[in-house]
């Protein structure tokens, strides 16, 4: 499919929930999070005709996101079911890793072709802070099992909050030493909650990092949806990467496009733009006039973020991470 301006968009972020079984703190708040009644949630036949849609208009790779995708049930059933459509390449997906010891079978049974977990430090109590929940063994456990069946590529998310020595940010970059993982570092990005947070930028980050590990060489030798940029490290079997929307926009190359656990295609991720697809495969609206919809939904996607222009703007994104699935 391409958009307005000439890109290519040929990636979705499909968030199948809006629950999660973590609270992290840039993004949910603790309490007072009403969970979207069941019946307003896309069933997973309209998740699939809509993927059948986009995958004939050109969508060539899919992430199952959240909230947290694990606890919704059937998930595997799903991934396997995107997976047997014809022109879909890939089916990933971003967990938190809670429930990764007990579903990472079913998942490599379904064909998922890779595993992002999202750990933002191994130590136990730091854990709790910024998740609010004691769930760092569980996590810790999963992912000890999924490097060891090694079954799905894996890749590691890590969202640096409190600092490189607090959050022991060289421990996660270390997890890449050891085993063939790519530990990727995302700048936090002022959507939702994560407004209220510093940001860390790549640049400090890597600069600290070098001090402990030695140079870190640029390469582009890992697949993958989108603009994250990776290093060499020697000695280390995976890649370092950062993932940088404030200090490096990549709005010019954006490939992708978000589906809700609402039915809501949004074609960027700080606008409040897209269009609500739940209504009309409700309504009973052929496969033609769903095309239709979503494609001038596309010839509007904006050129790009203005993170750091400013909050108040007309049509900024009101809905939390969580909701829309990173
Ligand atoms: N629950 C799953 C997980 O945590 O991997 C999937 C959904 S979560 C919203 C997807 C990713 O978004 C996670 O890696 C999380 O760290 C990241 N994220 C959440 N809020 C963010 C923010 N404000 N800036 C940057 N990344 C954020
Ligand atoms: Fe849940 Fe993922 Fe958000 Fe953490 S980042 S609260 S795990 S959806």
């Amino acid at each position: 499919m391409i958009d307005g301006v000439g890109r290519n968009i040929d990636y979705i972020r499909i968030s199948v929930t809006d629950r999660c079984n973590l609270r992290c703190v840039y993004c949910m708040p603790e309490e007072g999070i009403e969970s979207i009644p069941h019946e307003r949630i896309l069933r997973f036949q309209e998740i699939l005709r809509i993927c059948r849609i986009l995958a004939d208009n050109g969508i060539r790779k899919v992430k199952l996101t959240g909230g947290e995708p694990l606890v919704r049930r059937g998930i595997a059933d799903l991934a396997a079911q995107i997976k047997a459509i014809n022109g879909i390449d890939s089916v990933t997906i971003t967990t938190n890793g809670v429930l990764l010891e007990e579903m990472y079978d079913q998942l490599a049974d379904a064909g998922i072709d890779a595993i992002t977990v999202s750990l933002d430090t191994l130590d136990t109590e730091v854990f709790r802070t910024l998740t609010r929940r004691n769930e760092a063994e569980r996590v810790k456990r999963g992912l000890a099992m999924a490097i060891k069946k090694g079954r799905v590529p894996l890749k590691i998310n890590c969202v640096p909050v409190m600092g490189l020595e607090k959050q022991q940010l060289s421990d996660i970059a270390l997890l890449a030493k050891d085993n063939p993982v790519h530990v990727r570092f995302i700048e936090m990005m002022p959507i939702g909650m994560g407004s209220q947070f510093p940001f860390v930028r790549e640049d400090e980050l890597r600069a600290a990092l070098e001090k402990n590990f030695g140079l870190f060489t640029p390469c582009d030798d890992v697949a993958g949806n989108g603009p994250c940029h990776y290093f060499a490290v020697e000695g280390f079997k995976g890649r370092i990467g950062f993932i940088s929307a404030v200090s490096h926009k990549f709005c010019t190359e954006c490939n992708r496009v978000r589906l809700t656990a609402e039915g809501f295609l949004k074609t960027c991720l700080q606008y409040d733009c897209g269009v609500e697809l739940k209504p009309l495969l409700r309504s009973g609206a052929s496969d033609e006039e769903l095309e239709r919809a979503i494609s001038h939904a596309l010839q509007n996607k904006p050129l790009g973020h203005s993170f750091g222009g400013g909050e108040k703007f007309a049509g900024r994104e009101l809905r939390g991470m969580s909701q829309i699935g990173g």
